[in-house]
């Protein structure tokens, strides 16, 4: 007999997750699927400050852990394989199929997209023949590797100070590259980064390419206003400029923004009745672990009541 889900969850990050809890809370038959491990960018997150409920800050790692094993302990299923491709129902009663990158179709009466976001490339020359060799995407992963070393970090946002930040902790000095005069980051990100004392700005210039021979030795900036050039000397080159939502899965089936983020009403409903969609992938203002969380108990919820309503066993 065909194994079918009430729901299934495509990504195990913060909402993911927390849309398990709910949709386990609630018995729906449910399983997540992940294709790496469960903890989406809290797993990359040194200490997560704003996540109320830990006045000392939390390590993104070990949230990520407690939010799994809070699941499970519902009886959410959790499966490791990567969702390929959906295909819509024939009829609302029908089931939604979802391709796999191995073993059989899944069928689910509802789908909740929660697959994030992915780290924006530079593509400067150098950038991508040195990936791995002083270009990096995660502070939290190769930091300790540029002990007593010069970093740049390129972005102005909440995750590039974040990462300068936590990059003092190692290297000799931090300069950060940002394309305008002012930072766009948290004011309070911005106060510990200017009183650093390991931490230089470079404000107001883009990165044009990085160099060096077996791994990094230098970034090449210009100036937005003067076009002057300068070569900064570097061991490593962190890029943090911002995210793309993960929404391929979902391109010609739902309604996406120009940037490729998934619409979704306040009930994280999509354009495709059956089909939620929660966290970073979703059009919104603030993307953030508690943001990310409040999306998956909303689409958990959401999905719950469509289900009922197809079973016709919702509490009227
Ligand atoms: P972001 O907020 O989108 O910032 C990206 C930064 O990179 C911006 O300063 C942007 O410049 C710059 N940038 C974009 N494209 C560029 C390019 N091609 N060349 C040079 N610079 C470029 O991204 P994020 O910092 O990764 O944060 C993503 C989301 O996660 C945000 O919602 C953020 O608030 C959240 N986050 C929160 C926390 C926290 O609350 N603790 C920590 C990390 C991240 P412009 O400013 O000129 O656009």
């Amino acid at each position: 007999m065909e194994n079918i889900y009430d729901i299934v969850i495509i990504g195990g990050g913060p909402s993911g997750l927390t849309a398990g809890i709910y949709a386990s809370r609630a018995r729906m038959k449910t399983l997540l699927i992940e294709k790496m491990e469960c903890g989406g960018q809290a797993l990359v997150c040194d200490t997560i400050e704003n996540f109320p409920g830990f006045p000392g800050g939390i390590k993104g790692p070990d949230l990520a852990d407690w939010m799994s094993k809070q699941a499970g302990r519902f009886g959410l299923e959790i499966k490791t394989v990567e969702a390929k491709r959906i295909i819509p129902k024939e009829s609302e009663k029908e089931p939604f199929s979802i391709e796999l990158s191995e073993g059989p179709a899944l069928k689910a009466s509802a789908v909740v997209i929660a697959t994030g976001a992915k780290w924006n490339k530079l593509k400067v020359p150098g950038e991508k023949e040195l990936s791995g060799r002083g270009v990096s995407y995660c502070a939290t992963c190769d930091g300790p590797l540029f002990k007593g070393k010069d970093v740049v970090v390129v972005g102005g946002g909440d995750t590039a100070l974040e990462d300068a930040i936590f990059l003092t902790k190692f290297a000799n000095k931090v300069t950060i590259v940002h394309r305008r005069d002012k930072l766009r980051a948290a004011k309070i990100l911005q106060e510990r980064a200017f009183a650093s004392k390991k931490i230089e700005m470079c404000l107001g210039a883009v990165c044009t390419g990085i160099s060096g021979k077996a791994r990094v030795e230098a970034v090449l900036v210009k100036s937005v206003k003067t076009g002057e050039e300068k070569t900064l000397k570097a061991d490593g080159v962190f890029v943090m400029i911002g995210l793309s939502p993960n929404s391929d899965i979902v391109k010609g089936l739902v309604d996406l923004c120009p940037k490729g983020y998934i619409k979704t009403d306040e009930e994280m409903k999509t354009s495709v009745d059956g089909i939620f969609a929660c966290g970073d992938v979703r059009m919104k203002m603030l993307r953030q672990v508690v943001t990310a969380t409040g999306d998956g108990a909303i689409a958990a919820t959401s999905a719950e009541h469509y289900v009922e309503r197809l079973k016709g066993t919702e509490y009227k």
